[in-house]
């Protein structure tokens, strides 16, 4: 069956001593604690290696905020999912709507980086989601839609099967404005749904698709009982340990 997760996206926060003594403070504050959720932090790439080497794997779980979408070679300052993979590192985000508005992440890129991330046994966490003037226009659907396929689609069942998915509607990144509960269950079982149409049911019920945009303490649990929401994407409260294990502790 499909896990829970709450994942933190440290976003171009925290030097390298800051992440440290986040990642230390996370687990003091986890240990002993039974959760009910895979705890994942995902940080920039410059931290990764070092916090692989204190990190306890049975409580927090390590992730980079992107890869490149070529394989190696002459591509300055990029990072490759092979070295992203070399640092210990299980998850990266791809898809993320910061990384498609700032530096033009396409479909197309994307579903390059889903690939090479995969097979360098990286889980991506994809994140889709609409603009403001797309869900004001009642055009979210189409726009989710249009993401997932183009830049999932062309997997195969068992690659697709290592995928977890974030719906992060633009609107609410940030912003303090959250989708209402029933907003992010109506569009998760839209994805659930259009996944099942794809890769059959049981590969949409066996997917983890995570809520993003203002998750906190205070919504988090109402979001989360909902049936499709598996679990949170959560930006600004993770980056104290204070705002960011009350929303572990909502499942
Ligand atoms: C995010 O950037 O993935 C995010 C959800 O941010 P925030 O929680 O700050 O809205």
């Amino acid at each position: 069956m499909r896990k829970n997760i709450v994942a933190g996206n440290w976003k171009m926060n925290k030097n390298l001593q800051e992440g440290l003594d986040l990642v230390k403070d996370l687990q003091t504050a986890l240990f002993n604690k039974k959760v009910k959720c895979d705890v994942i932090v995902c940080m920039p790439f410059v931290h990764l290696a070092s916090v692989n080497g204190m990190i306890d794997k049975t409580k927090v779980k390590l992730g980079a905020q992107n890869c490149a979408d070529k394989a190696s070679g002459a591509y300055t300052g990029e990072v490759s999912a092979e070295m992203v993979a070399s640092t210990g590192a299980k998850y990266v985000i791809l898809g993320h709507s910061e990384r498609r508005a700032y530096y033009g992440e396409t479909n197309a890129i994307l579903k390059e980086k889903v690939q090479l991330a995969l097979a360098n046994n990286l889980t991506p966490i994809f994140c889709i989601g609409e603009v403001l003037a797309e869900r004001e226009s009642g055009k979210q659907n189409a726009v989710v839609k249009k993401q997932i396929e183009e830049g999932l689609f062309d997997l195969s069942v068992e690659d697709f099967g290592k995928v977890v998915l974030a719906y992060e509607p633009v609107w609410a990144i940030g912003t303090g404005k959250t989708a209402t509960s029933a907003q992010a269950q109506e569009m998760h079982a839209f994805i659930r749904q259009t996944l099942a149409a794809k890769y059959g049911q049981a590969a949409a019920d066996a997917t983890s698709i995570l809520y993003g945009g203002s998750c906190n303490a205070g919504n988090a649990k109402e979001l989360f009982t909902n049936p499709d929401v598996d679990g949170g994407l959560i930006g600004g409260a993770s980056l104290k340990v204070d705002t960011f294990i009350p929303i572990v502790e909502a499942f």
